[in-house]
């Protein structure tokens, strides 16, 4: 089995949560057997050790960003950065807000998070309209910080989401897709 259907058979489908029609992408049992969690943080691991593609800095965004982009930016040896939902962040913050299906959501980056010059890997577990993505990449963009590539586990194509943001100029790295 290759890495992609691998790491897709450790996802779990829940049907109609959290509302009806939604099919959601439970990442939980892939985190919780600990090969299948090493297969999927050296994935993203041996992409960004590459000179040419290495970070200086890994944002990831709330909540489930957190968990993967936090080990992946101790292996690299950078910096994490949260990107969270409006709220959450103490100190002084640049936001964003963006539209829902129903109604917006806003997300904050604190103003020393990042500078002027770095390079920075973006991450989230998935992808489906972008519009979380490309906020984020909007608030790193506002301090001066390059969006090198997204990176997500999950890409839902059929949402347009991650064609947007390739159409948008952001490079974009996913490892299952959801049709
Ligand atoms: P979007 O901004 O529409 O690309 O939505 C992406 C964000 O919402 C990510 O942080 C995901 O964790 C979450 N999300 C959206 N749709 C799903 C889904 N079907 N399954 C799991 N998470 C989802």
């Amino acid at each position: 089995m290759d890495t992609s259907a691998y790491l897709k058979s450790h996802i779990r489908t829940v049907p109609d949560w959290p509302a009806p029609g939604v099919q959601f992408r439970d990442i939980t049992p892939l985190l919780q057997d600990p090969k299948v969690f090493r297969v999927l943080i050296d994935t993203f691991v041996h992409r960004y050790m590459d000179p040419g593609l290495r970070p200086t800095v890994i944002a990831g965004l709330d909540a489930r960003g957190f968990i993967i982009g936090s080990v992946l930016a101790y292996e690299l040896g950078v910096g994490f950065v949260p990107i969270r939902k409006k709220g959450k962040l103490p100190f002084t913050t640049v936001e964003e807000t963006y539209e829902l299906e129903y109604g917006s959501a806003t997300v904050e980056l604190h103003t020393d998070a990042v500078r002027a010059g770095d390079k920075v890997v973006l991450i989230d577990d998935l992808i489906a309209t972008g519009g979380t993505m490309m906020a984020g990449c909007k608030l790193l963009e506002k301090l001066g910080a390059e969006v090198m590539e997204g990176a997500a586990i999950v890409d839902l194509p059929e949402l347009g989401g991650s064609a947007k943001l390739r159409a948008s100029g952001l490079p974009l790295f996913t490892l299952v897709d959801f049709a």
